[in-house]
């Protein structure tokens, strides 16, 4: 339906027909359906969740009760709902007490989708009425994030009809998807990235499964957050604050990047500060899902160092803080198939 909304000058004929009961049943009282307190865990962990699905309130296949047993048969933690242009799955109830749903909108404009998570009511949404281009986008990002909720520019290199992110990239940005079906806009996606990292924003990288339907799972590709708590602030600001590991599968475990200068230790999404010239110590912890994976060390968005990940994966890299930059790790399988990509952590370095 993007699109409906422009009407050429000369007007358009409109017939509605309507359907009346000679039985009305009473009209159901609208409001929202009552759902979990929060938070749902209480604990630090990195939780497993899905941050961009459609339900039948736009072109999904699932109504919310499905698509949430979907995701707990998943085993995640967290589901954000994000149908096109609306929010209407608040009014639909649903039975998953151990599901954290974060309600969200995907923003559909012909220039290209973002994402927001985490406005509430039922009567809330983000207006995707702008043409492609317009500087108009810049005050709905930032109107969204006013009202709480987080931004992210889905799929920018999708190769479907008004899919692709052609509006100036809004001042107000939490994140970016790095996944796509193809490869060439998954490498696209993550170059545009690191050129707004290389800018000094702090846009955090994230991997969705934009699931509407099928068999396909919904947490292939998925991120787990690390949050204090199992909760939608929690869960929000651990996207915003970067400490998000994107992963090809949500069963797989966050491998626990750390940088060391000195007596500092940050880990993904932090920030070190570094004497010139000190050394960095860059400690990767895997998993067993991770053994014998191959490490890419990357500076900037460029790769530095590699190794492969021993059983019982531990390994340390060392640098030398020579000027600011930000670094991460990706880890692959033997295949070349991408594990996990960790979001950077920021290295400082102090006047002399
Ligand atoms: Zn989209
Ligand atoms: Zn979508």
């Amino acid at each position: 339906m993007l699109g409906l909304y422009k009407v050429a000058p000369e007007g358009v004929d409109v017939e509605i027909t309507v359907e009346t009961s000679v039985d009305p049943r009473p009209a159901a009282p609208l409001g929202l359906p009552p759902r979990p307190r929060e938070p749902l865990r209480r604990g630090a962990a990195w939780y497993a969740g899905a941050l961009h699905a459609h339900t039948v309130h736009s072109d999904g296949a699932l109504t919310l009760q499905e698509l949430a047993g979907r995701a707990r048969h998943e085993r995640l933690d967290f589901l954000a709902v994000t149908d096109h242009n609306n929010t209407a799955h608040q009014l639909e109830a649903f039975d998953a007490p151990d599901l954290l749903l974060i309600a969200g909108e995907e923003v559909t404009t012909p220039g290209g989708h973002f994402n927001v998570w985490g406005l509430a009511g039922e009567r809330a949404y983000v207006d995707f009425r702008v043409a492609a281009g317009d500087p108009a986008i810049q005050s709905l990002a930032a109107g969204a994030r006013e009202r709480g909720a987080l931004v992210s520019i889905n799929h920018p290199f999708a190769s479907c009809f008004g899919c692709p992110w052609t509006h100036p990239v809004p001042e107000v940005l939490d994140a970016i998807e790095i996944s796509d079906e193809r490869p060439e806009a998954r490498l696209q996606a993550l170059a545009m990235w690191d050129l707004l990292l290389r800018q000094g924003r702090r846009v955090a990288a994230v991997a969705t499964s934009d699931w509407h339907r099928g068999a396909a799972p919904l947490g292939v590709p998925a991120v787990r957050v690390f949050a204090p708590e199992l909760s939608t602030p929690a869960i929000l600001a651990g996207i915003r604050e970067g400490r998000v590991v994107v992963v090809a599968d949500a069963s797989l475990p966050a491998p626990v990047v750390s940088v060391r200068a000195g007596e500092t230790v940050a880990f993904t999404g932090g920030l070190v500060r570094a004497r010139p010239g000190e050394a960095l110590q860059v400690g990767v912890q895997g998993a067993p899902e991770y053994d014998g994976a191959r490490v890419d060390l990357l500076w900037n968005g460029e790769v530095v160092a590699s190794g492969v990940l021993p059983a019982g994966g531990e390994m340390r890299f060392e640098r030398h803080a020579t000027a600011p930059g930000y670094l991460r790790v990706h880890l692959f399988a033997a295949g070349g198939t991408l594990l996990a990509l960790t979001n950077p952590i920021f290295v400082e370095v102090a006047q002399p």
